[in-house]
């Protein structure tokens, strides 16, 4: 695997030397707690960690998706092609769910600048229903142009937690100024944007989250992460444990009802795959927002953008865990989302694999660190 930093300005990872001793019960008591203003509070607190039932005869599915990264950060630019106006939208690593609606923005503020009504969206992932929604607000006619959909878009696979700072959205060592300002856009304004979606029809709801091993750096962006608290816990494992709120956003629900959403506004969609710029002259539109994701880097040539496989192992429902949590493990990160349609559980990041095919021997290694982390938190 290609030795690049996954980590955000804001937000970086230090994580911390941890031994393998298992927790004391289901609950763990909080010596002292940081909260979100710098107070220390020295009382006791318990957390219940209701337990994931982790064994493999539980394992419903195993999926796998492409992250599209690159390492200078997503691209948000307007260039000409021919007498057409394509307005760039894609690289967002593993933070496309919760960029979307920020870099959606964005991109619809340039293209307003072309005085047009009609537009062409290419793609029809996260982004691209992003951005096309945000056009047929504006009153504009949208016609998506896509050769998959949801739900076998890249999107579909996503956790999704939200958080601008996830796994490779860019390397700090290759970004300008002129990318962070448009990334802490995007992500003010995703993060505000989301909150209208909370609910049972979008799919989307807040939860808690745990940082097992107290591993991020908040300086600065504690705002997007409310009710941030850092506990000092008496499991060997995880003497310090974060803890905040995050929003979940169920991709096969959300991404239904942006389609919905879409197809109510007038929308059309035509299932259609483009092999090179040149096809992008026959659309009728003059503008040509692309949102392709990976698409991107053979339909314009883009050498940075790079896939970062990420595969996941979904285990039956359980509709009692109502938390989730990342840990540091020896190889990569172990994360555990709890969605409707199964557990879900990562922790897989392998830059510039190509392959869909799931690895069975990730698949063991998922599950093995997730019994541990179950047997710690649990016992
Ligand atoms: C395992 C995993 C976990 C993730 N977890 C999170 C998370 O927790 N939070 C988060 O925010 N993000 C997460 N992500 C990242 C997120 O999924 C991506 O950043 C996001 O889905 C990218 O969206 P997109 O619309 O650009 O791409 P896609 O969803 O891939 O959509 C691209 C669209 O373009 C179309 N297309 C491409 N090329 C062509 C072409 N030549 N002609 C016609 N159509 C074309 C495709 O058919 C598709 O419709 C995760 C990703 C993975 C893989």
């Amino acid at each position: 695997m290609k030795k690049e930093s996954f980590i955000v300005r804001r937000n970086f990872l230090k994580i911390a030397g941890l031994t393998a001793v298992l927790g004391p019960s289901l609950s763990f008591s909080s010596r002292q707690s940081i909260d979100n203003y710098g107070f220390r509070n020295n009382e006791l607190q318990d957390i219940n960690f209701k337990p994931v039932n982790v064994s493999p005869d539980r394992v419903i599915r195993t999926v796998v998706g492409l992250r599209p990264y690159r390492q200078s950060g997503f691209v948000l630019k307007s260039e000409r092609l021919n007498d057409k106006t394509i307005i760039h939208n894609y690289g967002h690593g593993g933070a496309g769910m919760s960029l979307s609606w920020g870099t959606a923005k964005l991109a619809v503020d340039m293209a307003l600048q072309r005085g047009e009504t009609s537009f062409a969206v290419l793609g029809c992932g996260v982004i691209g229903l992003s951005t096309a929604r945000l056009l047929q607000q504006k009153g504009f006619d949208v016609t998506i142009y896509a050769k998959d959909l949801p739900l076998n878009t890249t999107s579909n696979v996503s956790g999704a937690l939200w958080g601008s700072g996830n796994f490779f959205v860019y390397n700090e060592n290759q970004v300008g100024h002129e990318f962070l300002s448009q990334f802490d856009q995007a992500t003010t304004i995703s993060y505000r944007a989301f909150q209208d979606f909370v609910g049972i029809n979008y799919g989307v709801s807040w939860i808690k989250h745990y940082n097992l091993g107290g591993f991020f750096n908040f300086a600065g962006s504690k705002i997007f992460y409310p009710g941030f608290k850092e506990l000092q816990t008496s499991i060997t494992d995880y003497s310090t444990i974060q803890q905040y709120n995050v929003m979940l956003i169920e991709p096969a629900i959300y991404l239904n009802a942006l389609m919905n959403d879409f197809y109510v506004a007038g929308g059309s969609l035509k299932v259609r795959q483009f092999n090179s710029t040149q096809d992008l002259i026959s659309l009728h539109e003059n503008v040509i927002m692309n949102c392709t994701g990976m698409g991107s880097q053979k339909l314009f040539n883009d050498k940075e953008l790079t896939p970062v496989k990420g595969q996941m192992s979904v285990l039956l429902p359980q509709s009692e865990i109502n938390y989730s949590y990342v840990s540091p493990s020896s190889n990569n990160l172990l994360y555990m989302i709890p969605r409707k349609d199964g557990i879900l559980l990562g922790g897989n990041a392998i830059a510039g694999d190509w392959s869909l095919e799931a690895n069975d021997q990730e698949n063991k290694r998922i599950l093995d660190g997730h019994m541990k982390i179950a047997k710690t938190l649990g016992s």
